[in-house]
């Protein structure tokens, strides 16, 4: 396939970052840096694994006046849970606060992305899903991934479902990108293996994906590249929780994030995103069953994909397409095909010569 140099339009990144094992000590300065004369109070979204963790909010610099709300992890931000949040928040007396900090998985940062642009901008979370509706910069924001793969530490989304439209997309924005990110592989120590790994490989996907299709750029290639790299190293070594490897993944997170911020995604993150919408499985997961079907498109990556996970002896759910009705077949087919910018990507524009309905569906009997 011919590729097309885009060059890059416009690209905003993290306003500033810290690196490193106990970075996160730095969390409660930044905080407190943050709070001046007209708002004093902050805002903090933790990840609910940390629930049980002793003053974990106290740690990152809540203090009295502060709201501090655990995140469920259980489904995906939607567009409700959101407005849910924001609501609670404004009848608290939270809704200008200093800064919010967003702790935890992606799912956390973007709820913490969705909240600091919903409090500036008002109105509801499904207004602005879709490309550059936020009209005002949202609230300072802090990201401190615990967990590394997705980017969403590094992007300009946050990835939200409308169960009324089942559009699942985010508020693709400049003001969605975190104003400061801590990155402190030490947070990572405590993730479970199978979760590390299907996170883990978000940031292999988006590369492996970005550098095999036509829209291209040197920047995007460039950090594409490194991402995979990073990836190898930490998935093709023999401890890949080991500390050195858990800092490489969160780079490799980091840079994945920038990748994606210049450049487009191919043929898994469709069938992945019709997963999620029709069965409600989780993205990382969905991906790693996707790319585990899909060798056909990328054999390469398939046959390194499979090394790892049989290396790192991980387990994928199996049988997710089985019993498939007409029904869930038509919702399977409309639910990937939506996604053209990522399917010309890989395929070209005339995408639909080669990925018939019979195709999509054989596929997904596949996974
Ligand atoms: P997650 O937020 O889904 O969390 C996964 C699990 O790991 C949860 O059970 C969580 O509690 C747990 N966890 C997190 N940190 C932990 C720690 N240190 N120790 C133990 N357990 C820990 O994680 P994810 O896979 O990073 O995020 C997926 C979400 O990211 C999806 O909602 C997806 O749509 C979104 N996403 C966003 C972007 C973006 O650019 N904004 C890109 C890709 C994916
Ligand atoms: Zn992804």
């Amino acid at each position: 396939m011919t590729t097309l140099d885009t060059g890059v339009k416009i690209v905003r990144n993290v306003g500033r970052f810290t690196f490193g094992d106990g970075a996160v000590a730095g969390v409660a300065d930044l905080v407190a840096s943050k709070r001046s004369g007209k708002s004093q109070n902050a805002v903090f979204l933790i990840d609910e694994y940390f629930k049980g963790q002793k003053d974990i909010a106290g740690s990152l610099g809540a203090k009295s006046a502060d709201a501090v709300h655990f995140i469920s992890t259980v489904d995906e931000p939607t567009t409700q849970s959101i407005d849910e949040l924001v609501a609670k928040l404004h009848s608290s007396g939270h809704s200008s606060p200093a800064t919010i900090v967003g702790f935890g998985g992606g799912i956390t940062l973007d709820t913490a992305k969705a909240v600091s642009n919903l409090l500036t901008n008002g109105g509801h979370a499904a207004d602005y899903q879709g490309w550059d509706l936020v009209r005002v910069p949202g609230v300072h924001k802090i990201g401190v991934p615990t967990i590394s793969g997705t980017g969403a530490e590094a992007t300009r989304t946050c990835v939200m479902t409308n169960r009324e439209t089942g559009l699942k997309l985010g508020m693709n924005s400049d003001f969605t990108v975190f104003d400061h990110v801590v990155l402190d592989p030490s947070l990572t120590s405590t993730v479970p293996r199978n979760q590390y790994f299907y996170t883990g490989m978000d940031a292999y996907i988006h590369c492996i994906e970005a550098l095999a299709g036509s829209y291209r750029n040197a920047i995007g290639d460039a950090y594409s590249r490194e991402t995979v790299n990073l990836c190898r190293n930490v998935f093709l070594s023999t401890d890949m929780m080991a500390s050195e490897r858990r800092s490489d993944l969160m780079v490799a997170s980091y840079l994945g994030g920038c990748a994606i911020a210049t450049s487009y995604v191919g043929v898994v993150h469709p069938f992945s995103a019709a997963l999620s919408v029709v069965f409600g499985l989780h993205h990382c997961v969905a991906n790693c069953v996707v790319l585990n079907a899909t060798g056909e498109f990328y054999p390469e990556a398939h046959a390194e994909f499979r090394k790892m996970i049989e290396l790192q002896k991980i387990a994928l759910p199996q049988g997710v397409c089985a019993n498939l009705t007409d029904e869930l077949r038509a919702a399977l087919i409309a639910a990937t095909i939506k996604h053209e910018k990522p399917l010309t990507n890989a395929l070209g524009t005339n995408f639909r010569a080669t990925l018939t309905d019979t195709r999509i569906i054989s596929l997904f009997e596949k996974m």
